[in-house]
């Protein structure tokens, strides 16, 4: 039978076959293409960093894009996971919590994602059981194939549909060989058979090992694990070796000659000093016209615009190496052991510092042993203070005397939900007199909780589901710092993922004793953004700014933080 006859079977359910194949109402076979991007050998690859890369070039070029990532695991959302463990947990304008592999793809591609572009073996199973019971399978016995792949091959065309996408760019988590992700390869494989010739582009990212001791590159790793893919039945049409120096003629040979590969289509991947100049990599490989050329999309690109765009992504990366002076931006943290709990954080000040020509250097501050007596002393050597989201009461106490350094010493100052909310304590506190003021995380039945619990999260259950999620417009007050910094726009919006917020009993004491709140929620007394009109610079928002700074379009409170550290640093 060929995938033609298939897909014209699989439309009639009553009959009896082997096809399982759900299609979305409105899918045209052939107009979205797939770029498939796996990972063999080891993880930690930089499949996410590879992928909205290579996207970004095929969107420069005019072809609208959508990403995908397919995670293993079974829970539902990124929600209940350690950021030590995974990595920051990015919030997505519509709620979602994901991987913060999506904030990649947001930075790159500069789009806003949604629930669509995000999906957990959690999600999938879920949908499935759901099915079952509800005997949409008609008596069949549910297998992982073809229903549980059938789920799969369903999102990513649902996907297709409601994007519009001209290429959906499927990054699956994990690495070949992993059980978790064994059912999403064997469903691309079925998708690149129905979808028929030059539809779907397998790409394959291994890692080329270069022990120390032999002084040279070695493919044997890379083989097998290719060779594992191949066994699944899944033949790449490109290999991307990551390697620390370019990669050997030798090796990409030797990787060719094993894998069915012409010699054209395997690259080197090595390192670079940043991230963003992966794209100028790839293009000046050529990458981006191989796949144009696998998945004939030649009719679709436009080079006129594909120019203008690579000219302004060129400016930014020109810019990478700054040669004005270093600025410190201390980062207190829960997670200061691992960088990915912060990605935000540290591509947003990135982002600032190319725009301003600063090289922003951060200093990570353990604040469990932080207090009033040697705050000065551990905080001497920054120019600015950032306090992250965070959650719990380790290293809380630490955090309020850096913030009450920074405001008594005029040193800029950005709090970040987290962050936002220590500062009201430490107002409340140490100028409004209130001495016993604190967070009810913090310290459950406290007298003065002047951060509580929000009255729409009272009474729900459990911890996932329970927070204030996603993208929400702030009101900004007339004339205040924050009005001039977005520019004297009367609403912003902001990501939020929150449980706990500044009790409105509170309001009049703190603002009557010099606080600003100059941002809140359009129709609820939600306090969101806070700031000290004498004071260098020195702002808090309940929101994570930090998750919508772009490459081109840095975040206005990371910017100012920056020029304000840097100003400071000065005197
Ligand atoms: N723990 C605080 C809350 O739930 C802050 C959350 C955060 O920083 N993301 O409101």
């Amino acid at each position: 039978m060929s995938s033609e006859d298939l897909l014209s079977s699989v439309s009639d359910v009553s009959e009896e076959t082997e096809f399982y194949t759900p299609m979305p109402d409105g899918y045209i076979r052939g107009r979205c293409k797939y770029v498939v991007i796996v990972g063999t050998v080891m993880s930690g690859l930089g499949k996410g960093i590879f992928s909205s890369s290579l996207a970004k070039l095929l969107q420069d070029k005019g072809l609208k894009i959508s990403p995908i990532k397919l995670e293993g695991y079974l829970n539902v959302d990124s929600g209940t996971l350690n950021p030590f463990r995974h990595g920051e947990v990015f919030v997505l304008d519509d709620g979602m919590e994901c991987d913060m592999d999506l904030g990649t793809y947001e930075r790159m591609l500069d789009q806003n994602l949604t629930q669509a572009n995000f999906t957990t073996s959690g999600q999938i199973f879920t949908k499935v059981l759901e099915k079952e019971r509800h005997g949409d399978y008609l008596g069949r016995d549910v297998q992982m194939i073809p229903h549980v792949t059938g789920e799969v091959k369903l999102r990513l065309r649902e996907l297709a549909v409601k994007s519009g996408a001209d290429v959906v760019f499927v990054e699956i988590g994990g690495t070949v060989g992993d059980v978790e992700n064994a059912y999403y390869i064997e469903a691309l494989r079925e998708l690149a058979y129905e979808e028929g010739p030059n539809s779907v582009c397998f790409v394959a990212l291994t890692q080329i090992l270069e022990p120390k001791t032999l002084g040279e590159q070695k493919s044997k790793a890379a083989q097998l694990g290719i060779k594992r893919l191949m066994e699944m039945g899944v033949q790449p049409h490109i290999i991307a070796c990551r390697a620390a120096n370019p990669v050997t003629n030798k090796v990409r040979q030797k990787i060719a000659q094993y894998t069915n590969v012409s010699l054209e289509r395997v690259f080197s991947m090595h390192d670079c000093e940043s991230i963003y100049v992966i794209p100028s990599m790839l293009r000046e490989l050529g990458y981006d016209f191989e796949v144009i050329r696998l998945l004939k999309l030649e009719q679709r690109v436009d080079l006129q615009r594909e120019r203008k765009e690579w000219l302004k992504w060129c400016d930014f990366t020109d810019r990478l190496e700054p040669l004005e002076k270093n600025i410190t931006i201390g980062i207190t943290g829960k997670y200061t052991s691992l960088r990915d709990s912060y990605a935000s954080i540290i591509h947003a000040l990135e982002h600032s510092g190319v725009h301003l020509g600063v090289n922003v250097k951060i200093h990570w501050i353990d604040t469990t042993d932080i207090t009033d007596e040697n705050a000065a002393e551990i905080l001497k050597e920054v120019d600015g203070i950032i306090v992250p989201g965070g959650f719990g009461v380790r290293g809380a106490e630490g955090k309020i005397a850096c913030i009450k350094y920074a405001r008594e010493n005029r040193v800029p100052y950005l709090g970040i939900c987290f962050g936002f909310q220590m500062a009201v304590i430490e107002f409340a506190r140490n100028v409004c007199g209130i001495r016993d003021a604190n967070s009810s995380e913090i310290a459950p039945g406290c007298e003065h909780a002047v951060i509580s619990i929000l009255p729409e999260q009272k009474g729900i259950e459990g911890l996932g589901g329970s927070m204030r999620l996603g993208g929400k417009d702030i009101e900004i007050k007339p004339d205040t710092i924050a009005w001039r910094l977005f520019g004297k726009k009367s609403t912003i919006r902001m990501r939020f993922r929150h449980r706990l917020e500044v009790d409105p009993q509170y309001i009049d004491t703190l603002t009557e004793h010099g606080l600003v709140f100059s941002g809140k929620a359009p129709k609820e007394p939600i306090m969101q953004v806070l700031e000290l009109p004498d004071h260098p610079y020195f702002i808090g928002t309940q929101a994570h700014p930090c998750m919508t700074s772009r490459p081109l379009r840095p975040q206005e409170m990371f910017v100012r933080l920056v020029e304000a550290a840097r100003e400071e640093s000065k005197k």
